[in-house]
């Protein structure tokens, strides 16, 4: 296993309000204001680049990336999801998985380019009054899968 990074957010800490933890890999919530159903799949260790990653660990990230979309696109049936993996500015592996809906403020451009229109605090409070729900299924789902893997 990689050795944690000194400076490294990721690292140091869980990274958000955790929903799930497994041996490779954990699923937290990210506190992004306006995007209520917003979720980070970050690799355990100290990773910066998917192809350091070997064959299966990538099938494993992947799987759990899949999971966290389908429970998202059953709890809250969003207009879209994004997958996205950057780690410009924390190099330490991280997928985000975030459901995407046509009255976000961003919508349809990216949660990280500039605003289109104002936040519909009702609708956010709406996804985010869910929430407890979305959290129960993806620990259930991740847990399932963790046991079916017997890693
Ligand atoms: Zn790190």
């Amino acid at each position: 296993m990689a050795t944690p990074r000194h400076g490294c957010p990721l690292c140091q800490s869980e990274g958000g309000p955790l929903v799930w933890r497994g041996a490779q890999l954990r699923v937290i919530q990210a506190d992004e204001p306006g995007f209520p159903a917003f979720y980070r799949v970050v690799w355990n260790a100290h990773v910066a680049e998917f192809s350091e990653l070997t064959p299966t660990q990538r099938a494993d990230c992947m799987q759990a990336v899949v999971l966290v979309e389908e429970v998202l696109r059953e709890q809250l049936a969003p207009r879209k999801i994004n997958l996205a993996a950057l780690g410009n500015q924390v190099a330490h592996l991280h997928w985000h998985v975030l459901a995407r809906f046509d009255w976000d403020s961003h919508f349809p451009d990216a949660v990280w380019a500039p605003a289109r229109r104002a936040q519909d605090t009702a609708r956010i409070a709406a996804i985010a009054a869910k929430r407890a729900m979305v959290h129960d299924r993806l620990h259930s789902r991740l847990a399932q899968w963790q046991q079916a893997q017997n890693v």
